[in-house]
């Protein structure tokens, strides 16, 4: 609670609020993202955190009225980061914000996110906007190889109500009464339910069942025991990895991944199964991507300006530690022809980023993710809707992700134009959310101020957390 506060205190002291203040961005070229078009030299008026009026020369007759010179400067949607990991750390919000990204979902919830969710949304605590799903629903297996053989032959047996194992880890078993489950996390506020690998078809479908039943959506990964077409019709909403559709492709893996042959010949059906089926795919493959660019050269890995901002003993740790040193480069081919026939059949693509804080830099990967995108075949245009739009699709809401009057003025304010290079989304001079307006020297001093955070309250953040 300490931490929260005292950032609360530190941020609302260094950044200008306009509040109840309106605010004006004066000749700007906006990137509206409803279709690939700018608007040159346009003006963008801003009032309670929301967009008013966008125009050419709009006047104001107040002195009150904060003014933004947006000349020569391009103005994008907040971005979006809809796969992520907190591991009860409250300054990943302010990476995020120094990032431009305004809106995040937490990927395994628990309690306390729930409560940060609700204080920004009555701005009692600065941070982006953000959805938290339930902690990951597994089946009890999962920590088999973690506790004595008679307890967890006890626990497979169990009736009782499901319990936590870590409060970010919600363990079932085939007696689980899945309904009970659904309305207890529904009523908590969980914005959806959160399936993981291990689950049975039996407990997979239940919750499935349940989820429909009271309306909750599913956004998870596909279990290893669940064919692709059942999770359909059960009614699985979104896969929250582009990798989970890797073993509609491998074949023979049981010698391992590197062994195994794949198969891309059904990647067109596939796509147009999701399509028609208005499932959403999540990204993060710039974790596929950090193993290879690891394994390749890790001093170059480990020198990237933003590792700086990872607690000194996580940095230490997983520097000293690789897990994935024998991971399948080649995959990274099939992810590639995966996302383009995604995208070919228009498939609702979102990006996330998986960060953990481990040895990635929350924020900082929204920008590295994005560039990837376009590296393996999506257009700057098309990237950046994967990051704005298609994210507010996916949650159901339809008043943020566009620059549009009436819509959310969560804004970035950029030195170059992203749709020229994609590498220019880096280029924050500013950013808007909620209300409050950040410029470069604001977004600057919340990056040194967690920085020197991180530095005197030093943590390491472990593997076990970070699944
Ligand atoms: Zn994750």
């Amino acid at each position: 609670m300490n931490r929260i506060l005292s950032l609360i205190l530190l941020t609302v002291l260094t950044v200008h609020l306009y509040g109840q203040k309106d605010c004006l961005i004066k000749n700007i070229t906006i990137i509206p993202m409803d279709e690939e078009r700018i608007l040159s030299n346009y003006d963008i008026y801003l009032s309670n955190g929301m967009i008013s009026k966008i125009g050419k020369n709009i006047a104001i007759n107040s002195e009150s009225v904060l003014t933004i010179d947006g000349s020569g400067k391009y103005l994008i949607p907040g971005l979006s980061d809809m796969h992520l990991h907190f591991w009860n750390d409250s300054t990943v919000l302010g990476l995020y914000l120094a990032n431009g990204v305004t809106s995040i979902r937490s990927a395994s919830g628990r309690q306390e996110y729930l409560n940060w969710s609700k204080n920004i949304s009555n701005n009692q605590m600065e941070g982006p906007m953000l959805f938290v799903t339930t902690p990951l629903i597994n089946d009890v297996s999962f920590i088999k190889d973690f506790i004595p053989k008679e307890f967890y032959n006890s626990l497979k047996k169990s009736k009782d109500v499901p319990q936590y194992a870590g409060e970010e880890v919600f363990l079932v078993t085939d007696f689980t009464n899945m309904e009970e489950s659904v309305v207890n996390f529904q009523k908590n506020g969980y914005n959806s339910l959160k399936p993981y690998s291990s689950l049975t078809q039996k407990e997979f479908k239940n919750l499935c069942i349940a989820a429909n039943n009271y309306g909750m959506d599913v956004t998870g990964h596909l279990p290893r025991q669940v064919p692709l077409d059942s999770a359909i019709n059960w009614g699985l909403n979104e896969l929250m990895h582009l990798e989970e559709l890797r073993f509609e492709f491998y074949n023979n893996t049981e010698n391992g991944l590197n062994n195994a042959t794949i198969d891309t010949t059904g990647l067109d059906a596939v796509a147009k199964k999701l399509k028609n089926n208005n499932i959403s795919v999540t990204t993060t493959i710039i974790c596929n991507w950090s193993f290879v660019a690891r394994n390749k050269d890790e001093e170059a890995f480990f020198s990237k300006p933003e590792m700086k901002y990872l607690y000194p003993e996580t940095f230490s740790f997983y520097k000293a530690n690789n897990e994935h040193s024998d991971y399948p480069e080649r995959e990274l081919e099939l992810f590639k022809q995966i996302l383009i026939a995604l995208n070919k059949n228009d498939v609702n693509i979102v990006l996330g980023t998986d960060s953990q804080g481990m040895k990635d830099v929350h924020g900082f990967t929204v920008h590295d993710e994005i560039a990837l995108l376009v590296e393996n075949g999506l257009t700057p245009f098309e990237a950046l809707e994967t990051a704005t739009v298609n994210a507010a699709k996916t949650m159901g809401q339809n008043n943020w992700g566009l620059i549009k009057e009436n819509y959310r003025a969560n804004l970035v304010i950029l030195e170059g134009n992203p749709l020229d290079n994609i590498e220019n989304t880096k280029k924050i001079v500013g950013v808007l959310n909620n209300g409050y307006y950040y410029d470069k020297d604001d977004l600057t001093k919340k990056l040194n101020d967690i920085y020197n955070y991180r530095q005197n309250n030093d943590r390491l953040i472990t593997p076990m957390e970070g699944r």
